[in-house]
């Protein structure tokens, strides 16, 4: 292998043994740099990204537009290896839901969510989180460690594929990402950031920069950081109107507190070319908790002349948990005094609690999963969360 080679070998921790880059992650300049690497012209990265993510291809004797002699090479140095899938559940109202093994044997969720005219992946950044939200079972797994950009758009790929959506390439099986499955996106920047780049490149997935949106629990130096590299849309995970409150809800608030997190956003989208666009902030609903009227004639006060919207998502129970999900009536009258106060809100809606496919639960207790996977199997009809956005 060569020099050159190696660096982008070293690059995928889901490497295969003998070292090939897995050219399923590269983006669009990483690609070109890949082809300069091995002696080739650049355009060669525009033809193979499209035979990945425009056709599905794995195998490089598909490459019809590919010499033989280049195609031997590339079988050498290279390979297109996307994660697997160990199961899939479908659900009476189209959601599809998929563990997903990465390398190193780790295991990760992806769901897939029909909306009417829309389709949302909702895509997983890192095997577990080292963030220990209070709410979240993913947090509860604790950190094990970054997917690499291949596992992050392998997510997207396995997802367009199963719905053949590489046969026919008129049908649009995704038209909106959200980076809001297990793992704290920022934590992963760099993966992360390759990724969402071919979300967006029309020679990777062609979405609009406004339909994939990063959701981070607030990593103000990352935030500031993504603003010089990406334009993707932007959620925040706030959860409380206070900074007393976010401590205990969501940890790292102790680090990045709720003004300087607000401030973050601002800057993010001050760098952005267009404008209109607003930060969606995430609220989970916890019975008893942050659910008070109160709570929400705080947040109002909190939230003025910050441009937003706000998604409330009542908390989905697991386990490992004692939070309790709030009542139908509290969550209207949280959204009530929103509205009131002229904030565009809206409230993510769950079914089938015994499927723990809803926001926040992907995966839940891994140890557990095979007896799930198998209950699952057995029990599911319906699934899973709708409206997001
Ligand atoms: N780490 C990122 C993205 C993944 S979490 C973040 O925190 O933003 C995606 C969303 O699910 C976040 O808003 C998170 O707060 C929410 N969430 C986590 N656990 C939940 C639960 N049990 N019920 C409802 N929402 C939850
Ligand atoms: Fe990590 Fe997000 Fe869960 Fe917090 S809510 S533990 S940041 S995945």
């Amino acid at each position: 292998m060569s020099d050159a080679v190696a660096q982008y070998a070293t690059n995928d921790s889901s490497k295969a043994p003998e070292e090939k880059v897995n050219l399923l992650g590269l983006s669009r300049e990483k690609m070109a740099d890949f082809f300069v690497s091995i002696g080739e012209k650049p355009f060669r990265s525009q033809q193979v990204l499209k035979w990945i993510h425009h056709n599905g291809v794995e195998d490089f004797d598909q490459m019809t537009n590919i010499g033989k002699k280049l195609r031997e090479e590339l079988k050498q140095k290279a390979e297109i290896r996307p994660p697997e899938i160990v199961s899939q559940h479908d659900s009476a109202d189209g959601t599809r839901k998929w563990a997903i093994r990465v390398g190193g044997g780790g295991l990760v969720e992806t769901v897939y969510i029909p909306d009417g005219g829309r389709a949302t992946l909702c895509v997983s950044s890192q095997v577990g989180c080292s963030l220990d939200c209070s709410f979240c079972s993913t947090g509860k797994q604790g950190f094990q460690r970054d997917l690499t950009a291949a596992e992050i758009i392998g997510q997207v790929f396995l997802a367009v594929k199963s719905f053949d959506g590489f046969v026919d390439s008129q049908k649009r099986i995704i038209t909106n990402v959200v980076m809001m499955g297990m793992g704290e996106p920022l934590l992963n920047f760099d993966n992360v950031v390759d990724a969402m780049s071919l979300m967006l490149d029309d020679f990777g997935y062609g979405i609009s920069k406004r339909r994939v949106t990063l959701s981070t629990s607030g990593v103000v130096p990352a935030l500031d950081r993504l603003g010089d590299v990406s334009e993707v849309s932007l959620a925040i995970s706030l959860h409380a109107p206070n900074d007393e409150l976010r401590n205990q809800l969501v940890p790292i608030n102790k680090r990045y507190p709720i003004a300087e997190l607000l401030a973050a956003c601002n800057r993010y989208w001050d760098k952005q070319s267009d404008t209109h666009r607003v930060t969606t902030v995430e609220y989970t609903l916890i019975a008893g908790v942050n659910d008070q009227p109160e709570h929400a004639r705080e947040l109002v006060e909190l939230l003025k002349g910050f441009p937003c919207k706000i998604n409330l998502i009542p908390f989905n129970p697991f386990s490992l948990s004692d939070y309790q999900r709030p009542s139908k009536k509290a969550v209207q009258r949280f959204w009530q005094i929103l509205s009131d106060a002229n904030f565009i809100t809206t409230i993510r809606s769950t079914r089938g609690d015994d499927i723990d496919a809803a926001c926040g639960q992907l995966v839940g207790q891994v140890e557990d999963r095979t007896k799930r996977s198998e209950r699952h199997r057995a029990n599911y009809t319906e699934s899973q969360v709708i409206n997001v956005r």
